[in-house]
């Protein structure tokens, strides 16, 4: 569109390979595979950049979730209000340590956890709020931390998709009692597989989230090689959900790169709300206050499959995520909400989809998706 597109990857993107490649080598080369340097020293460096006390590794987001729960107690007979249109580890999470989801509609702009529906969903069985900041638009933390405080709950955040977001002014992670961060491949901070996060501001609840990832040992015993030959002293029932070694480098070789690619996604979603206005489409927003990070550019059309498939054929990929809402799939029939619990998610459902979005999408390529859905649209 303009004569200064980039048509080419950025240098960072090959900077940062070069970066995880030597990270990756360094640990190979060491053959400490567990228990080594590289865990604590990613924890400390992403509690600064995420700007709170204490980070603590974990084996993906689902994990992180799960090990949040656990850290704060959450189990059987206790209920936990999330979402119903989030990835299915949300749900899981809390289903695996044995308590329940219970779900609540959306917000018809952001798409995440309305605080207006909260309150009627509080029963003498809720722990804990779940809010998902979905497709890295923040969720009301404001109104929903207050809830929570009225009602004496626990929030914990799903910033699986959200690292970097903030709202008015305070990061996401800064708000709950803790907060999980995946570090899938494709989320903001990928690891090359499968990691994850623990943020928190308590240190007792740090604590607990790592003795729960590392079967229940205190972690300090697995360092101390005073301890080593003094057998294992478990004080939980704990998991193996740890972060391990090579993972921790990688991500410590990407942690740097990280604010860069948050801003250049807020310049393509910019443009792409720029090109696309005036388009019958419904554009995602950034509500006034909100810091979005544009894990995903989410557009909705009333003919979605049409558009979808014009877009393919001319060789954009989209893609339809949290699709289609949780409580309509086998595993939460057990729930028993059906079609009708949550309009506003189910609404949704059937007209969003993601246009091209990531930290090494060039300008030119965005521009090209921008060109085609004009097209897509007008042909309809
Ligand atoms: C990716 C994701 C998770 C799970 O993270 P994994 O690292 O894939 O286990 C949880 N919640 C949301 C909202 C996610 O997007």
């Amino acid at each position: 569109m303009t004569e200064s597109v980039t048509r080419t990857p950025p240098a960072d993107v090959a900077e940062a390979q070069a970066a995880v490649e030597a990270a990756a080598l360094r640990v190979l080369r060491s053959g400490r595979y567990d228990w080594g340097p590289e865990v604590p020293a990613f924890e400390a460096e992403l509690a600064a950049w995420a700007g709170v006390r204490h980070a603590v590794g974990a084996n993906s987001g689902t994990a992180a979730l799960k090990l949040a729960l656990l850290a704060l107690g959450i189990g059987p007979g206790d209920e936990v209000i999330t979402a119903p249109n989030s990835d299915i580890a949300t749900t899981a999470a809390i289903s695996h340590v044995g308590a329940t989801p219970v779900l609540v509609d959306v917000e018809p702009d952001t798409l995440n956890l309305d605080p207006r529906r909260v309150e009627a969903a509080i029963t003498p069985r809720t722990r804990a709020l779940l809010p998902v900041h979905l497709y890295g638009h923040p969720a009301d933390l404001p109104a929903l931390t207050a809830i929570a405080a009225r009602h004496h709950l626990r929030v914990i955040e799903d910033a699986c998709l959200a690292l970097g977001a903030a709202v008015a002014g305070r990061p996401v992670g800064h708000w709950g009692d803790i907060t999980a961060v995946s570090h899938a491949p494709s989320k903001h901070l990928g690891a090359a597989g499968t990691a994850g996060s623990v943020l928190t501001n308590d240190p007792d609840l740090a604590e607990r989230a790592r003795l729960f990832s590392g079967y229940g040992q205190p972690r300090a015993n697995s360092y101390r090689r005073d301890l080593l030959g003094a057998g294992q002293h478990f004080l939980v029932e704990g998991l193996n959900e740890r972060l391990d070694e090579l993972q921790a480098a990688i991500l410590r070789a990407k942690l740097p790169f990280v604010a860069g690619w948050l801003e250049r996604r807020r310049a393509h979603a910019a443009a792409y709300s720029a090109g696309l206005a005036g388009l019958p489409l419904q554009l995602p927003v950034e509500r006034p206050g909100c810091r979005h990070v544009w894990r995903n550019y989410v557009v909705r059309a009333k003919d979605r499959a049409g558009v979808q498939r014009r877009l393919a054929e001319a060789g954009i990929a989209t893609r339809r995520l949290y699709v289609p809402p949780l409580h309509l799939q086998p595993p939460y029939a057990r729930l028993g909400y059906g079609p009708g619990a949550f309009p506003v998610a189910e609404a949704a459902a059937e007209q969003l989809f993601c246009l091209p979005l990531s930290h090494d999408l060039t300008d030119a390529d965005r521009d090209r998706a921008i060109e085609t859905l004009h097209r897509a649209v007008t042909a309809a």
